[in-house]
């Protein structure tokens, strides 16, 4: 699909029309070389069927998380909701190339355009979606630094479904627009730990002044909602379904590629769970696996290392051992990250698509401390003129230390721009003030907590 480019012009950003989106999200679960183990349940270590699920998940999300078919339909329903900003732009970032002095072409897919200003409705629409449909009248969720409650508040208000959103304690004091977002949407929030459930009170009994956690605040929520029959749970991150809804991305970015005459020669996100850089890579492995030259790069912070320095295990997800067991890269489900200010990295496992991939050699996997990241994000803010989130911030500096690796080599980067950081000022305004230091990988607490990993 090439269309009327302007001469030898470079294009700034390549735009799809509606009609042109994705009609169907790609499920790389069936490509994966290896395959994926699959869940287990804890309390018999065998394999965990969608049944004992049924009560947290719907099972439209069920389906799609065991599915073996490549390709899913989007239901119309949620490609009229993702159209509000969808297809998202392809953008080239000619003046940070400039900047660097980098032969380089460097491509950013804008996940920053949606509602809530990151990727994460992507996913938060179709899972609204399909509890609609199968009759649930409420969610729960937790939340670190306020995007997937946020995501998720503005897809039930649409589907016309309540929301209680568990928002761990640091953000929920250190970001209060963030929770207005959520208030706006009609959600309640919740600070993690609360008194509201018996995984909190015992988390506050013992550590009264932690700070939460993404694992304590999944533990909340699935407790809430295992104890209502109208009620079930949303997780915004690592499992296989979100990393399929997530495909939209790099399916509209190849799409944009194409139009562009281009292909990327390295493909990068920054990871949390791991979704938004799955969802922009997973589009990609088909041709890797024909043979393409394409290298993916994972980057996180260095003070939240799943990937780097976890143990690839079955773990639980949460810190009440609530969850299935999922084999993944974890710093093992007890590991609580210092206070970064990349809220949405702080987690303690890696999604079991990534993890996969990352132990097929296909990801390399990539550290960064704070600071450079804060640095990259400046830059392209002065460059680029959009101010990322921090945990954006993480890809960013990945583009560049790829761009300027070999600087002459004229390869193509695409990174996928998960956010803006327009909530997240209170962060730049610490680093400005030299508040921010980098944290020394946490090499004994990590131990410690690889230790508590279950025996299987
Ligand atoms: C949540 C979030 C992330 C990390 O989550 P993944 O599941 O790894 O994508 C990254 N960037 C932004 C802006 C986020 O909100």
């Amino acid at each position: 699909m090439r269309r009327q480019t302007t001469g030898e012009q470079a294009l700034k950003k390549i735009i799809l029309r509606d009609d042109e989106m994705p009609t169907q999200w790609y499920n790389v679960v069936p490509d994966l070389p290896g395959g994926l183990r699959p869940p287990l349940d804890p309390a018999t270590k065998e394999p965990m069927g969608p049944d004992k699920l049924a009560a947290i998940f719907p099972m439209g999300l069920l389906e799609q998380e065991m599915s073996d078919r490549r390709f899913i339909d989007i239901p119309p329903e949620v490609l009229d909701i993702l159209k509000i900003w969808r297809p998202s732009p392809l953008v080239r970032a000619t003046a940070l190339e400039q900047a660097l002095g980098t032969k380089a072409k460097i491509y950013f897919k804008n996940e920053g355009v949606s509602p809530v200003g990151s990727h994460k409705p992507n996913s938060a629409v179709a899972q609204a979606y399909y509890n609609k449909r199968e009759g649930v009248k409420r969610m729960t969720t937790e939340t670190g630094a306020g995007q997937w409650g946020s995501a998720l508040s503005l897809a039930t208000n649409k589907f016309g479904l309540e929301c209680t959103v568990y928002m761990v304690r640091i953000s929920f004091e250190q970001k209060p627009y963030r929770k207005s977002v959520m208030q706006t949407f009609g959600a309640e929030v919740i600070a993690s730990p609360s008194d509201q459930t018996a995984s909190g009170r015992a988390i506050l009994a013992s550590f009264p002044d932690t700070p939460g956690s993404l694992g304590m605040a999944i533990s909340e929520a699935i407790e809430d909602a295992a104890s209502r029959e109208d009620t079930k749970y949303g997780l915004g991150s690592v499992l296989n379904h979100v990393v399929l809804h997530q495909s939209i991305i790099g399916l509209e970015a190849k799409k944009q590629l194409a139009i562009a005459g281009d292909y990327p020669d390295v493909v990068i996100g920054c990871c949390g769970g791991g979704s938004n850089f799955a969802g922009l890579a997973v589009p990609f492995i088909p041709d890797y696996l024909d043979g393409k030259k394409i290298r993916f790069v994972g980057t996180e912070p260095s003070s939240c290392p799943s990937m780097t320095a976890g143990a690839l295990a079955y773990d639980f997800g949460d810190t009440a051992q609530t969850t299935p067991l999922l084999y993944m890269h974890t710093l093992g489900h007890d590991f609580v990250p210092p206070g970064i200010h990349a809220g949405g990295l702080r987690y303690h496992g890696m999604a079991p698509i990534v993890s996969a991939m990352i132990s097929q050699k296909i990801v390399e996997p990539l550290r960064l401390h704070q600071l450079e990241c804060f640095e990259a994000g400046v830059l392209f803010a002065r460059t680029e003129g959009i101010i990322p989130a921090p945990e954006t911030c993480h890809a960013i500096r990945g583009a560049i230390i790829e761009a300027l690796r070999e600087p002459e080599k004229p390869q193509t980067i695409l990174f996928n721009f998960s956010g803006h950081g327009l909530i997240d000022m209170a962060a730049y305004d610490r680093y400005f003030a030299g508040e921010l230091h980098d944290y020394d990988y946490p090499e004994e607490q990590i131990a410690a907590s690889l230790a508590g990993l279950p025996q299987i």
